[in-house]
């Protein structure tokens, strides 16, 4: 393990280096010479001067190459009983046409491209499409609903919206086309055209002058070549959930990306050309840019692009029949997805049916991997499990082993080691240094390594209030946990008001800003509980207006429509409790951190800046009841 322990020092001490070589790996229109500059804020830029174009990195340079006719994409669709495979060339040739129609559409460098669509070969294309044209996309979750892609449209500012008439859900058809007119009749910003791809499970009604069919914009039209872009312009927009209403708009710059996709996809996940690797994600989230479809293939993977569930589509053998189907190399998954499929296959029946030695390894990530989780999956499958740590700001992995340079060795319960570039501490809340062993704030000492999210897209400043501030010549990460005395981390969940539900993150004070809103609703707090299928599950506390009219049963139904409503189904809110009174400190600050405590069960300091500290057994009784904190 000794070149993985030499990589990570030389990427701490010479930087520059270390990461001059790593560009070398990629192919550049214009090759950097400057690699490293600090600004004056404390943020960096990596390869200033350096141009590249992402979409080609991604298809032309293979075809260039002589591997245009190697598998780029497979598309497997259990939910519509449909699959597709594009090589380099036809994914380059549809890539290129889809260009074409954006630009013939008045879309070109810097201008903003929203994706509000499942996951379809199409999504990739349109990906890959602005990528090639330097516009800036930002793809929303299918799963949100139309206030939060109303707020998207508004923060990005984009010129075009592209969706689908539908996306599946097991055998749910979801219309997506009134959810985008929803959201475009609540934006104040105005997208000009709207291109819809229509499925044949649900035909969409078009709005004459703005929408455009996904066919049609197509025909005509010239190929768009790839347009050379600055290392730092931007290559997308990944909005992601702060501890405020207001999404973080994360932007990822095109240089230091690539050579950070192609240096994780060797080192860390020890995927080479020609490897077949399947991301377990979607294409809303980070793990869906950086590893279903820029990291692949620029690696000149072939990446697997799944429209189904890990059970229920048919059955929960759905993993282990897509591995042995195309032969997958590699896969890297939420441990949700895990948990699910043990609940319904524990002894492993149906993995007893499929054979699955093409896979080296399994990685998992986007939340705790607990440990029973881990042992089954391990003795199931007879493979590696590594669990590994990394965020949508990062955009790739922070702690992981380095398989591609030999190291498999693990510690349960830990996301393994800092990964090359990385000097990750955990930091007390004086900012000094804490033991090994010791829990503190996880932080990433300065300078971030290539790839790292520089600004938030349009709130400069709030990128260096949110991330830092609180610690200054560190990037603050917002999880807690401790790193022992080998240098395993181990994540111990947030230190802020955000919490995971099956891998996604949400904000406990967006849910907030939503329940307040009720006409019954005086004050709120939502806290996010264990759940032992999808890690965390929110619950509102209630404080209800006096001579509030309404049955609490009435209540917490119209709060569950409501956060459904306004955030969608994937927020997972399905309890909220009326409580006589919510623990404040003396300044009238919610003290939320207690409610968690209470709600899990757990031992608990009183704090001194409590206001009245008779509420605390109260609220520990009603949670009780209410059967959120587990007896005994
Ligand atoms: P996201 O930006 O949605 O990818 O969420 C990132 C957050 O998910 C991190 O800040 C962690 O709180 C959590 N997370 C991601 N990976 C892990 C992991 N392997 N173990 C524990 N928590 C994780």
């Amino acid at each position: 393990m000794q070149l993985a322990q030499d990589a990570r020092e030389r990427a701490l001490t010479n930087p520059e280096s270390f990461w001059a070589e790593q560009a070398d790996q990629i192919v550049w229109h214009k090759k950097p010479t400057e690699i490293l500059k600090e600004n004056s804020d404390g943020t960096h830029q990596w390869y200033a001067d350096g141009e590249l174009n992402s979409c080609y990195l991604s298809l032309d340079r293979h075809i260039e190459e002589g591997k245009g006719d190697r598998l780029a994409l497979i598309y497997d669709s259990p939910v519509t009983d449909t699959k597709k495979t594009y090589t380099y060339t036809e994914l380059r040739d549809a890539v290129a046409l889809f260009a074409g129609a954006l630009k013939a559409q008045g879309v070109g460098k810097g201008d903003g491209v929203i994706i509000y669509m499942p996951m379809v070969p199409e999504a990739g294309i349109a990906m890959l499409a602005c990528a090639r044209l330097g516009a800036v996309h930002s793809v929303v979750f299918g799963g949100f609903a139309p206030h939060e892609l109303a707020v998207r449209i508004d923060d990005s500012r984009s010129k075009v919206v592209l969706t689908a008439s539908c996306g599946i859900e097991f055998t749910k058809v979801i219309e997506y086309k009134p959810l985008v007119d929803a959201a475009i009749e609540e934006a104040t910003h105005k997208p000009e055209k709207v291109i819809l791809l229509q499925r044949p499970q649900a035909q969409a009604s078009m709005q004459e002058g703005r929408d455009l069919d996904w066919h049609e914009v197509q025909q005509g039209v010239e190929p768009a070549a790839c347009v050379p872009l600055a290392a730092t312009d931007p290559l997308y927009i990944m909005y992601t959930s702060g501890t405020t209403g207001k999404p973080k708009g994360v932007l990822r710059e095109n240089g230091g990306h690539a050579v950070a996709l192609n240096y994780a996809l060797r080192n860390v996940y020890n995927m080479q050309d020609g490897d077949v690797w399947w991301g377990i994600s979607d294409i809303g989230w980070v793990v869906g840019h950086s590893f279903i479809i820029y990291g692949p293939l620029m690696g000149g993977c072939t990446t697997v692009f799944y429209e189904g569930k890990p059970v229920r589509t048919p059955d929960a053998g759905a993993f282990w029949r897509v591995i042995q189907e195309y032969q997958v190399n590699g896969i890297f998954c939420a441990p949700t997805a895990f948990r699910a499929i043990r609940k319904e296959d524990p002894e492993g029946e149906l993995f007893r049916q499929y054979d699955v030695s093409s896979l080296k390894h399994i990685f998992v990530a986007g939340e705790k991997l607990d440990s029973p989780t881990y042992h089954w999956l391990h003795e199931l499958s007879n493979k590696p499990v590594f669990d590994h740590w990394w965020q949508t700001e990062t955009g790739w992995p922070v702690t992981a082993p380095l398989t591609g340079l030999g190291e498999t060795a693990i510690q349960v319960g830990s996301t393994n080691k800092s990964v090359p570039g990385y000097d990750v501490q955990v930091l007390r809340p004086d900012g000094s240094q804490a033991e090994a062993d010791e829990m503190g704030s996880i932080a990433i000492k300065l300078p971030l390594p290539p790839g790292v999210a520089q600004t938030l897209w349009g709130d400069h400043e709030r990128y260096l209030k949110s991330y830092l501030s609180t610690f200054p010549g560190y990037y603050h990460t917002g999880d807690g946990g401790y790193i022992d005395a080998e240098g395993f981390v181990y994540i111990m969940g947030r230190t802020d008001d955000v919490i995971n539900v099956s891998g996604h993150r949400l904000s406990t004070g967006e849910m907030e800003e939503v329940v307040a809103t009720h006409s019954a609703v005086a004050e709120c707090a939502v806290i996010g509980v264990s759940d032992e299928l999808k890690g965390q599950l929110p619950v509102g506390l209630i404080l209800l207006k006096d001579g509030a009219d309404i049955s609490h049963e009435a209540l917490e139904k119209e709060l569950v429509a409501l956060v459904r409503e306004k955030i969608g189904a994937l927020a997972c809110f399905q309890r909220a409790l009326v409580v006589k009174r919510l623990p404040k400190t003396r300044s009238g600050k919610i003290l939320r951190a207690i409610l968690r405590k209470i709600a899990e069960g757990e031992e608990y300091a009183t704090p001194s800046t409590i206001d009245d500290v008779s509420i605390l057994p109260e609220i520990s009784d009603a949670l009780t009841e209410a059967g959120i904190t587990k007896k005994g």
